[in-house]
C-alpha cells in the first residue's frame, strides 16, 4: 500500500514565539519553486487553517554567489514570481545581509507564523539562528529538499554510504510517496514584486522550474535507459545535468526520483541514478550538517590526517597558482579541458570533477591550500556550487572523506590517486579535449563573456 505524504516529520519548530495577527510567511531559501515543496505547502495549511494570506519571501543576500549563479537564481525567480500569481500567493524580496530586514519585515507586518526551508550549510544555519533570536513569532524548518528529513535519516555524521544507505532505503516506502498539489489560496490578494535581473547570462543555461521538468523529461527519454554503462564517461553526455536545478530547489529531488522509478529502463540504469540522487545526494546534507568542518583539513577522518601530514613535505612535481589554475594553465590538457568546461558551460562532467580536485592536492603546497583552491574554484564557476555535494566531493577527492585507504603513493599519501592513464584506458578522452576545443570555439566571444561574468580573472 502507497503511504500518504508525510508533511509533519518534515517539520522542526525552531523557535516557539507567539503567532501575529498577519500573514503566514515562506521564507524561500534553499527550494525556490512552488510545485512539490513541502515547506510550501506546509505554510499554506497553517495559512488555510487560519483562514490568511500566503506570502512568499526571498532574502536576496547574494553572500558569494557569483554573477552567473545570481542570473541563473534570478531567471528562476522571474518565473517563480509570475506563477504565483496563478495561485494567489504574495512573492517579495528582501536585500540585505543578514537576518535583519527579514526581523522587520516580520515585526511591520505582525506576520503570523514563518515558514522555511532546511539547508545544512553554516551560513544558512547561522542565518536562521539569528532571525530565530531576533524573531518573536513561530518558526518552523521544514526539509524540502531531501527525500528522507535529514534529521530521520540519521542522527548522527555517517562515515560512508554504505552506513547511511541501509537507513535511507528502509525509510522510502515512507517518505518517497506522491506529494500533493499546491491549491489556489483562498484568502488575500496577491502582490507580486518585479525582479530585475541585471546579469550577463551568455549563452547559459536557461534556468527556473519548467526548464528543469524539460531537462528531466529529456533525460529520462534519450539518456537514462544507458546512465549505468556510460554517466562516467567525459566524452559523452549521459549524466542528467539535473544539478544547477537541484541546487536552487527548481526541482526536487522526490520528484526525479518518483518519475524515473516509473520508467521501464534498464534496471542497472534506474538503480545507478537513483544510488546518486538519493544516497549520494543525502549523505551530501549529512555530512555538511553533522561535520562543522565540512570545509577544512579537520573535517577529514583521522586516518586521512595522518596520511597527509605524513606526506604534506613530499617534493611536488609541479606546483600552480590559484591564478595558473583558474586560467587553465597547467601542463595537463586534460586537467585543463576540464576547467574550461567548468568555466564556460558552469558545469564539468562528474568524473572530471574527481580528477580535477585530485591533481589540486597533486598540484599544490599543502591539502589545505588544495582544498581552498578547489572550493573556491568550484563556488565560483560551477551553477551547482556553494552546495554540500559540491563540499563533500571535494573533501572525498582531497580527504578521503568517505572513501578508504588506498595503497600509499607519494603526495596523496593513502588517498585514492587519479592519473591521466585511467582516463587514456577508460575514456576516449582526446575526444573529450577536442569537444571542450569546439566548445570554446563556437563561444567566439568566450574571452569576454567570462570576462564580464567574473569582473576578470
Ligand atoms: C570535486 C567534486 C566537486 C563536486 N561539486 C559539486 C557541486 O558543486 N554541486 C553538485 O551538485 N555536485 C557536485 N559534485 C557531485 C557530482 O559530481 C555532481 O552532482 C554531478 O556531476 C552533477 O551532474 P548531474 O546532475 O548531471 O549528475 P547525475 O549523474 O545526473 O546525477 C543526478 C544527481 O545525483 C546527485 N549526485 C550525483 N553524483 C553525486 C555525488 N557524487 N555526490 C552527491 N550527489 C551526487 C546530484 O544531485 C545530481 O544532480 C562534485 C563532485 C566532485 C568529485
Amino acid at each position: 500500500m502507497l503511504s500518504k505524504f508525510n508533511i509533519q516529520d518534515r517539520v522542526r519548530l525552531l523557535n516557539q514565539g507567539i503567532e501575529g495577527l498577519g500573514d503566514v510567511i515562506y521564507w524561500m531559501s534553499r527550494d525556490c519553486r512552488l510545485q512539490d515543496n513541502a515547506a510550501l505547502l506546509f505554510a499554506q495549511s497553517i495559512a488555510i487553517a487560519k483562514k490568511r494570506h500566503l506570502r512568499i519571501v526571498f532574502d536576496a543576500q547574494f553572500a558569494g554567489e557569483s554573477p552567473r549563479q545570481q542570473g541563473f537564481l534570478l531567471q528562476g525567480l522571474q518565473e517563480l514570481a509570475v506563477d504565483c500569481k496563478e495561485f494567489n500567493l504574495s512573492c517579495e524580496f528582501l536585500y540585505g545581509r543578514n537576518a535583519i530586514p527579514l526581523v522587520e519585515f516580520t515585526k511591520l507586518n505582525k506576520v503570523c507564523c514563518v515558514v522555511t526551508d532546511f539547508d545544512p550549510l553554516k551560513f544558512h544555519q547561522s542565518r536562521k539562528h539569528d532571525f530565530c533570536k531576533s524573531s518573536t513569532v513561530p518558526v518552523y524548518e521544514v526539509d524540502a529538499h531531501n527525500i528522507v528529513p535529514l534529521w530521520f535519516a540519521s542522527s548522527k555524521l555517517e562515515f560512508a554510504a554504505y552506513t547511511i544507505r541501509p537507513k535511507i532505503t528502509k525509510l522510502l516506502p515512507i517518505y518517497l510517496t506522491e506529494i500533493p498539489e499546491l491549491l489556489i489560496h483562498p484568502y488575500g490578494t496577491a502582490e507580486i514584486a518585479s525582479i530585475e535581473n541585471q546579469s550577463d547570462g551568455g549563452n547559459e543555461l536557461k534556468s527556473g522550474e519548467s526548464q528543469a521538468k524539460i531537462k528531466l523529461s529529456q533525460f529520462i527519454e534519450s539518456k537514462l535507459d544507458a546512465y549505468d554503462e556510460l554517466r562516467n564517461d567525459p566524452s559523452l553526455n549521459f549524466q542528467s545535468g539535473l544539478s544547477p536545478y537541484l541546487h536552487f530547489g527548481m526541482i526536487s529531488a522526490q520528484r526525479v526520483a518518483l518519475e524515473v522509478r516509473k520508467i521501464d529502463v534498464n534496471p542497472d540504469s534506474k538503480a545507478a541514478f537513483l544510488e546518486e540522487l538519493i544516497i549520494r545526494k543525502e549523505l551530501s546534507d549529512n555530512f555538511c550538517y553533522y561535520n562543522p568542518n565540512y570545509y577544512n583539513f579537520n573535517g577529514f577522518h583521522s586516518w586521512a590526517q595522518s596520511t597527509l601530514n605524513e606526506h604534506r613535505h613530499d617534493p611536488r612535481e609541479y606546483l600552480y597558482s590559484l591564478e595558473q589554475f583558474e586560467n587553465a594553465e597547467t601542463h595537463d590538457k586534460y586537467w585543463n579541458a576540464a576547467q574550461r568546461e567548468m568555466m564556460i558551460t558552469g558545469k564539468m562532467h562528474g568524473y572530471m570533477r574527481m580528477y580535477w580536485a585530485k591533481k589540486i592536492l597533486e598540484w599544490t603546497r599543502s591539502p589545505e591550500e588544495a582544498l581552498d583552491y578547489a572550493i573556491i574554484l568550484n563556488d565560483k564557476y560551477s551553477l551547482d556550487g556553494r552546495d554540500p555535494n559540491g563540499y563533500t566531493g571535494i573533501a572525498w577527492s582531497i580527504g578521503g572523506v568517505h572513501d578508504r585507504a588506498w595503497s600509499e603513493r607519494p603526495v596523496f599519501g593513502k588517498i585514492r590517486f587519479m592519473n591521466d592513464s585511467g582516463l587514456k584506458r577508460k575514456f576516449d578522452i582526446e575526444k573529450y579535449v577536442e569537444n571542450i576545443k569546439l566548445l570554446q570555439n563556437e563561444n567566439n566571444n568566450i574571452g569576454n563573456s567570462v570576462h564580464s561574468l567574473f569582473g576578470g580573472l
